[in-house]
């Protein structure tokens, strides 16, 4: 067992190393350990050899600098999204470059919860959402004026929203209240809105790079850490170093490369170091008895008339594009005294 300077610079400055070549770093803000794997290779400390993972959040830190970072990879859970529903090409870039933001914050949802990631604009792209669980799950949509006009492929986010807003919404179950952070659309991308949010939500210099294509989505996020002194020489000159090494990153990089040869490509000349890694998959909460819930809070006489004039209700799930059908005897049960809890899923079509 040695003692040794905890790297990520926090409260507490000890950490303990075991023969296994695991470390345990104890960050004051988390009481929790890190469990940090030193990737410990002949090629590269920075875990070069590794295997690329896809639908994988990445955090690494540097031991030389007061900074930590995420790089995010998404293609199973972004074939899952664009399965669902046929995007405009430049709605599906946005909303892929919005879910591979939402995979970086991911890393934030430490609560049993959701945060939730909101564009809401008066322009054609009404709607951009992307949610993602403490469970580690993701699921995103978007809507648009389809009658309205033609997008163009290379649109940008603001020519397709306008006026509007990105909300970050964290809620924690079982608490009051949930968090939420807005910033409002001015021109920016996507990367650009999620700095600003963390320079007037945290108070913390963060630098995002964000790319997606129709085979995957991809991010890097670096951060100073809370800890980071204010006019320390030092550390200016570490932060302004790491943002123009992330800063040479391009799009194909974030796209093609796994997380240890991207890192390793960036900051070989940094004393970078991968922590955990955690796995990210698709999932909709949603259910057919949750479904019946809601035609529940309409009323008897509503949903009656409804399916009468109807002949049955049909709810579509804005998430995953899930079709429920409830015909009358649905209905007729959603409202007995047994209830919704006996809608069994063996009408769900997709
Ligand atoms: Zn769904």
């Amino acid at each position: 067992m040695t003692r040794q300077h905890c790297v990520l610079g926090l409260m507490c400055k000890q950490a303990v190393i075991d023969g296994a070549d695991k470390v345990k770093y104890w960050a004051w803000h988390d009481i929790q350990y890190f469990f940090l794997e030193k990737f410990m290779s002949e090629s590269s400390e920075y875990g070069e050899a590794l295997p690329f993972q896809s639908d994988n959040l990445q955090r690494f830190i540097f031991d030389n600098a007061e900074i930590r970072g995420e790089w995010v990879h998404l293609h199973e859970t972004w074939q899952q999204v664009i399965s669902r529903r046929a995007y405009p090409e430049a709605i599906q870039n946005l909303l892929g470059q919005m879910m591979a933001a939402a995979g970086l914050l991911a890393a934030t949802v430490k609560m049993d919860g959701r945060l939730v990631l909101q564009i809401k604009s008066t322009g054609p792209v009404s709607l951009m959402m992307v949610e993602c669980t403490s469970q580690h799950t993701l699921r995103a949509f978007a809507q648009w004026d389809e009658a309205e006009i033609e997008i163009a492929t290379d649109a940008s986010l603001a020519d397709l929203t306008g006026e509007g807003t990105l909300a970050i919404t964290i809620e924690v179950n079982g608490a009051n209240k949930p968090y939420q952070g807005i910033v409002s659309l001015n021109g920016g991308s996507i990367a650009e809105l999620l700095e600003t949010y963390f320079r007037q939500s945290e108070q913390l210099d963060t630098r995002v790079w964000l790319a997606a294509n129709a085979q995957s989505v991809a991010g890097l996020l670096i951060q100073q850490l809370p800890s980071a002194e204010q006019n320390n020489e030092q550390e200016e000159e570490s932060w302004s170093r790491i943002s123009q090494l992330s800063a040479t990153v391009t799009g194909a990089e974030l796209l093609d490369l796994g997380a240890g040869t991207l890192l390793h490509r960036l900051f070989h000349e940094e004393e970078c170091r991968l922590l955990t890694s955690t796995e990210l998959t698709f999932s909709c909460s949603c259910s057919r008895q949750r479904v019946a819930n809601t035609i529940s809070l309409l009323g008897q006489q509503d949903a009656m008339d409804l399916v009468e004039e109807q002949g049955n209700i049909e709810v579509a799930c804005e998430f995953c594009n899930e079709h429920y059908y409830f015909d009358k005897a649905d209905v007729v049960l959603i409202f007995t005294e047994a209830g919704i809890s006996t809608i069994f899923d063996s009408k769900t079509l997709h």
